[in-house]
């Protein structure tokens, strides 16, 4: 089925790849149909304004890990700010906080040195610290490939995971940044002119099967009551879906996925991740010295904390990954925050009465049971080297691939979703000369 008409790509979904991939297209004068099953735009980055602190707290990413170009030069196109947040990490001991900035820093390293892919990250901690006194490093290297890197230390690549550690390390990773106002705001550069010329944006709409052909597509998509709507038809798809949409039969390819594109889906996992933002009366670490930034409670349900700094405002937020979070979603909200005061509570050394006693708002963010998104972020087990570059294959000059889980070393980050988007959408261009 050659191409006869104007090229017309459809890109699916509207988080930081399908917008960036949108807007490239876009501002080459291809024409463009954005299809996007949730009401706002977005994905994982989703900034609400706390009602009663009048601030950005964000649901899902949130922080700007070293000086990423791509972030950065969005920010600076919508006059957003970045303030760097201090990187004080502290653990609780003996009653009090102690500074875990040393152990932390050399746990990094240590994820970053190497590995290979027939090897869990569990086994290459062992090697490299055997005959060392490095618990404390050890411990934290666990916790960081748990909370940060949401895999089982016994099951994830060591060769993957020194990569990604590597790449966020050659963007000054160790340290991290706030989007003054919010996340979101780098999106909004990628959603002028989505609407009208060569945009087309639909939101609502969820896409259930793609049926291509060599220079063809036509989705089939419900819209808000569940109704069938009209098929929308083009030249190429950009599919930006989370991975866990291309593993299972969410969304039916026909005919289907070459076999290798499939098995690269299958070769990868998606992350759990649970978020709990909790609102104060008054900071509950007053009279405790300093404010925390990140406060770790290895043991806990939810095992890590931070405050809004540099940003100065009773909250805390709550956040437990890979197995932590395996372990508490899905669960009622009720017992989740009750989970959470008690792993607060621990940490900063109060009775957990107190914490619930200065609560004034919550709000959990179980990623696991959002249907557009299912998980955190892509995660690299043992024998997945090669499966993130394999997803993002094209198919017969049609079907182009982005998202975070084909942004290879830079996954499970905003910056690596924008890259795959631009990526894709220039592999697009490529086919139009
Ligand atoms: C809790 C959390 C915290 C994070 N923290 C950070 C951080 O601090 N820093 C960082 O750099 N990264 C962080 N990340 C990762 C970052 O958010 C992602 O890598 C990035 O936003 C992914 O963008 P994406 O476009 O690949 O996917 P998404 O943003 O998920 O976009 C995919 C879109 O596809 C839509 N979709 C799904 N199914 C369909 C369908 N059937 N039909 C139509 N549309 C569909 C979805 O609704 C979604 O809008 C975090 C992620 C989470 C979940």
């Amino acid at each position: 089925m050659p191409a006869t008409r104007a090229p017309h790509v459809i890109v699916i979904g509207a988080g930081a790849a399908g917008l960036a991939a949108a807007d490239l297209l876009r501002r080459r004068r291809v024409a463009i149909t954005l299809v996007e099953a949730r009401e706002r735009l977005g994905g994982r980055i989703d900034t609400r304004v706390d009602p009663v602190l009048g601030l950005a707290l964000e649901h899902g990413a949130e922080f700007v890990h070293g000086r990423p170009p791509r972030t950065l030069a969005l920010a600076r196109r919508a006059r957003a700010g970045i303030r760097e947040i201090p990187d004080r990490h502290q653990r609780p001991q003996g009653g009090r906080l102690v500074d875990a900035g040393d152990a932390f820093s050399s746990a990094q390293a240590l994820l970053g040195r190497g590995g290979r892919d027939d090897e869990a990250v569990e086994a290459s901690i062992h090697r490299e610290l055997v005959g060392r006194r490095a618990r404390g490093v050890s411990t934290l290297a666990r916790e960081l490939v748990r909370g940060f890197y949401l895999a089982d230390p016994r099951t994830a690549s060591a060769l993957a995971l020194a990569r990604l550690s590597r790449a966020l390390e050659q963007l000054g990773g160790e340290t991290a940044h706030r989007v003054v106002g919010g996340y979101g705001r780098i999106l909004a550069p990628l959603t002028r002119g989505l609407r009208g010329g060569e945009g087309d944006l639909r939101l609502g709409t969820v896409v259930e099967e793609i049926r291509w052909g060599r220079g063809e597509v036509r989705i089939r998509a419900r819209g808000r009551t569940g109704a069938r709507l009209a098929p929308i038809a083009g030249s190429h798809a950009v599919v930006t879906v989370p991975l866990p949409l291309l593993q299972g039969d969410a969304i039916r390819f026909v005919p289907s996925l070459p076999a290798g594109k499939r098995s690269a889906a299958a070769r990868l996992t998606m992350g759990p991740v649970v978020k709990v933002l909790l609102r104060f009366r008054r900071p509950p670490w007053a009279g405790s010295g300093r404010r925390p930034v990140f406060l770790h409670v290895p043991g806990a349900p939810i095992p890590v904390f931070w405050t809004l700094a540099p940003v100065d405002a009773p909250v805390l937020v709550g956040w437990a990954g890979g197995p932590s979070a395996a372990r508490v979603a899905g669960r009622r909200e009720r017992d989740l925050l009750r989970a959470t005061l008690r792993s607060a509570a621990r940490g900063l050394g109060r009775p957990q009465g107190e914490l619930e006693e200065l609560l004034d708002g919550a709000a959990v963010a179980d990623w696991t049971r959002e249907p557009f998104t299912r998980g955190g972020y892509a995660v690299f087990p043992v024998g997945s080297d090669g499966a993130s570059e394999a997803l993002a294959g094209s198919v017969e000059g049609t079907l182009f691939f982005a998202g975070e889980a084909t942004a290879g070393a830079l996954a499970g980050t905003v910056e690596g979703a924008l890259l795959s988007g631009e990526r894709a959408a220039r592999e697009v261009l490529g086919t139009l000369r």
